[in-house]
C-alpha cells in the first residue's frame, strides 16, 4: 500500500508550483489506491509564519486535495528526533562544527561547481577531526554528520536510476542546527518514518538532499521512502518563482474568485496530464495520472496564469 505525503512548509503562502507539486503527489498515491498524510514542516522556527499553516490547509482542501491522517506537525516529533541523534552519537557519526559561513567560504579555495541544483561546494572537514563531547569554550556549534564515503544510488519514479558519492559531491552536513534544532535532513527522514511513509513527490531542487537522507537512513536502519523529483515551475525568466514574476499565491486566487479547477486544469496539463488545459476537479484526474508522461524540463510559467481569473 503507496502512503504518499504533503508537507507544506509554514515559512510563506503556497504559490503555484507548490499547487502543482502537492497535486502530483495526491495523484501519484491515488492512482494505485493509496493514501495520503500530511504533516506541517514548521521546524524551521525563525522563518515559520503564524498564519502560513492555516492557510496552506485552506489551500489543499481549495484545491480539493484529500488526505488520510491527522494532521502531524515537526513540532510534535522532536522528541523522535532526539533519539536518532542519540544513535547517531552512539555510532560515532556525528561532530560539533564551529565554523561560520564565513569560515567556510574561506577555506574553499576553488570554485566549486555542483551538478545538484544551488548545492556549495562541500565542507571542508574543518571541524571532522571533533568528537561528539568536544567542546570549544562556549563558542556556538551544529552539529555534522560524517556523509559515507561510498558511491549510492536510488530509483526515481522519474528520473530514472541516480547517483552520488555522499563523502565525495555533498560533504559532511547538519544535523543539528546552532540553535539546537534537529535539521530539515534528519527531520523529514524521521517524519515520514513515523507517518509510515513510503512515497515521496517533491521538487528535484531537493536531489542532493535525497542522498544525505538516504545516507541518513542506512546508518538509522531506517527504511528510506520511494522518491519521485519532479521538475520545478520557474518564472518567465527562468529563475525562481517570486514576486517579480506576478502574484502566484494560491491565497491570491482565492481571493480573487478563481476557480480551483482552473489551478487544478493548468497543473493536469503542465504535468502532461491532460493534453490542453481545461477546468478540472482534482479527484477526476487521478486516473490519468502516469509516471511516463511527466515532463522532464523545467516549467517557465507563459502568460497563461495571468488569465486564471477571467
Ligand atoms: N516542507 C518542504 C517544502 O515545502 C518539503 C520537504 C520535503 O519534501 O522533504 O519544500
Amino acid at each position: 500500500m503507496i502512503r504518499g505525503r504533503l508537507a507544506p512548509s509554514p515559512t510563506g503562502a503556497q504559490h503555484l508550483g507548490n499547487a502543482r507539486t502537492h497535486l502530483a503527489a495526491y495523484w501519484a498515491a491515488r492512482s494505485v489506491g493509496g493514501e495520503l498524510a500530511l504533516r506541517i514542516d514548521d521546524l524551521d522556527s525563525p522563518r515559520v509564519k503564524s498564519w502560513a499553516a492555516d492557510q496552506a490547509i485552506d489551500d489543499l482542501r481549495w484545491l480539493g486535495i484529500e488526505w488520510d491522517t491527522p494532521i502531524a506537525r515537526q513540532t510534535e516529533h522532536v522528541e523522535h528526533y532526539r533519539r536518532a541523534i542519540e544513535t547517531l552519537h552512539r555510532h560515532d557519526l556525528i561532530y560539533p562544527c564551529y565554523c561560520s559561513r564565513k569560515d567556510i567560504e574561506e577555506a574553499i579555495s576553488a570554485p566549486h561547481e555542483s551538478r545538484f541544483r544551488g548545492e556549495s561546494a562541500p565542507y571542508p572537514g574543518t571541524c571532522s577531526g571533533y568528537q561528539y563531547g568536544d567542546r570549544i569554550e562556549d563558542r556556538e556549534h551544529c552539529f555534522r554528520f560524517r556523509a559515507i564515503d561510498k558511491a549510492l544510488r536510488f530509483d526515481d519514479r522519474s528520473m530514472g536510476t541516480l547517483r552520488c558519492n555522499p563523502a565525495k559531491e555533498l560533504g559532511d552536513f547538519p544535523v543539528v542546527t546552532r540553535s539546537g534544532h534537529a535539521s530539515y535532513q534528519l527531520a523529514v527522514l524521521i517524519d515520514d518514518r513515523l507517518q509510515g511513509v513510503n512515497q515521496v513527490v517533491r521538487g528535484n531542487d531537493l536531489v542532493a538532499s535525497t542522498f544525505r537522507q538516504i545516507d541518513l537512513a542506512e546508518r538509522l536502519e531506517i527504511e528510506a521512502p520511494e522518491y519521485a523529483h519532479l521538475p520545478l515551475v520557474r518564472g518567465s525568466d527562468g529563475r525562481r518563482l517570486a514576486k517579480r514574476h506576478g502574484d502566484t499565491r494560491l491565497s491570491f486566487y482565492r481571493d480573487q474568485g478563481v476557480r480551483p479547477e482552473r489551478i487544478v486544469g493548468w497543473a493536469a496539463a503542465s504535468l502532461g496530464l491532460i493534453d490542453r488545459i481545461e477546468d478540472c476537479e482534482a479527484g477526476e484526474l487521478i486516473e490519468c495520472f502516469d509516471w511516463e508522461k511527466l515532463p522532464t524540463e523545467d516549467l517557465l510559467l507563459g502568460p497563461e496564469t495571468k488569465r486564471f481569473a477571467e
